[in-house]
């Protein structure tokens, strides 16, 4: 059986360089703290990693916090901005819309188009309609549908009414050109799994000068903005994969091509399937599209049977799957985004797995429609 692996938008594999960097840096006995040599070695592959980090977003290395994650740096960024007053798009993350939503203060949440990019307009309303201190959260493409949202210009509008802004950038590095100072924000969160680093790793990018009050308390790591012994294995992984994804953005129009293809080769088997956000500027990698009538969680053990690997387009929390947020933010009938799955592609993905998905999903819907034929005619 041919298997493919589609699913990089929920983590990619880690690339061979990377893996043997964390391997080394396993032998690292020292507490990057300590003074000793052991220590000094440990610090010097934290710091050597953070200059990695740094260089991929155009950041200085001071303004890089490691964490253990992006959820974390989504709830260090809201948490410690001191801002009372949060705008948040609908389309965000769960780490930082429920994180925004369970702070003290208030939380605007603002629309997106049928596209699923937010609505500037909205923006500015909400931003003209309060003199509170207020902190903005706009992420830079969105996790389920790719769709890449206006956030230089946000930044603009935010900074024009004194507001902060947040990024949380994660599913940008190697699929997309940025940096701290085409976007402007105040804050921008990375994620070393979702581009071929380790799992349990992260990084808040606090912009020099931009406020931020520990919420995690302890020992003075991270300049005093993160208590805790660094992750040292997962922080080197992290700077190998940072050092590593501008090759990425160079392998980003093969993947565009081999998504486009896969695309207008579904849409030949069946033209009223919905490709969405497809008209909005998207990342590359990313397709979510439905198979009409077709349950996601049904699409997705499927295509497991047949080796592939995506995900669904909904969300499953507590054992129950829920209709997508994003997609209902989008104007989309639960019914419809009920049938929606994810194909997202990354730096192994070869012509050969888009040619594996493509048979995976014309057997499995071909079964289904013959059924349904077959039910149709046996009813009559
Ligand atoms: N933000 C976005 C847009 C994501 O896609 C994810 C992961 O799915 C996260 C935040 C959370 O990242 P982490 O797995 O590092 O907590």
């Amino acid at each position: 059986m041919n298997a493919a692996y589609l699913d990089y938008n929920a983590t990619a594999p880690v690339k061979p360089e990377v893996a043997a960097a964390v391997a080394r840096a396993l032998d690292l006995v020292g507490n990057p703290s300590s003074v000793h040599s052991y220590g000094r070695a440990a610090r010097k592959a934290v710091e050597d990693a953070r200059e990695r980090v740094a260089a991929l977003t155009g950041a200085t290395p001071a303004e890089v916090v490691f964490t253990a994650s992006a959820t974390e740096a989504n709830n260090l960024v809201l948490a410690g901005a001191g801002r009372t007053r949060r705008i948040v798009t609908a389309i965000e993350h769960p780490a930082v819309l429920k994180t925004a939503q369970s702070l003290p203060g208030e939380t605007v949440v603002l629309p997106v188009d049928g596209d699923g990019v937010v609505a500037l307009e909205a923006l500015e309303a909400a931003l003209k309609n309060s003199t509170t201190p207020t902190l903005v959260a706009l992420m830079l493409a969105n996790n389920e549908t790719g769709a890449v949202q206006p956030v230089a210009e946000a930044t603009r509008l935010a900074h024009d009414h004194g507001a902060l802004i947040y990024c949380d950038a994660v599913q940008a590095p190697g699929r997309l050109a940025f940096s701290l100072a085409t976007l402007g924000v105040d804050y921008l969160c990375l994620s070393a799994h979702k581009f071929a680093g380790p799992k349990g790793v992260g990084a808040l990018i606090v912009r020099d000068g931009a406020p931020l009050k520990s919420v995690v308390i302890g020992g003075g790591q991270e300049r005093g903005r993160r208590a805790g012994t660094e992750n040292v294995p997962g922080i080197v992984g992290f700077g190998e994969a940072a050092w590593l994804a501008p090759q990425d953005l160079a392998n980003a129009p093969r993947l565009a091509r081999l998504r486009d293809r896969l695309e207008s080769r579904l849409l030949e088997i069946e033209p009223r399937l919905h490709v969405f956000s497809a008209k909005a500027p998207r990342l590359p990698n990313t397709s979510c599209l439905t198979m009409p009538g077709v349950q996601s969680e049904m699409q997705v053990m499927a295509l497991d049977l047949a080796g592939v690997a995506v995900s669904a387009g909904s969300a499953c929390s507590s054992g129950k799957v829920e209709p997508s947020h994003v997609l209902r933010a989008s104007g989309v009938p639960d019914a419809v985004s009920g049938c929606a799955i994810r194909v997202s592609l990354g730096w192994a993905t070869r012509e050969e797995d888009i040619e594996t998905f493509l048979a995976a999903w014309r057997a499995l819907y071909a079964g289904l429609t013959n059924r349904w034929r077959s039910g149709i005619s046996s009813a009559l």
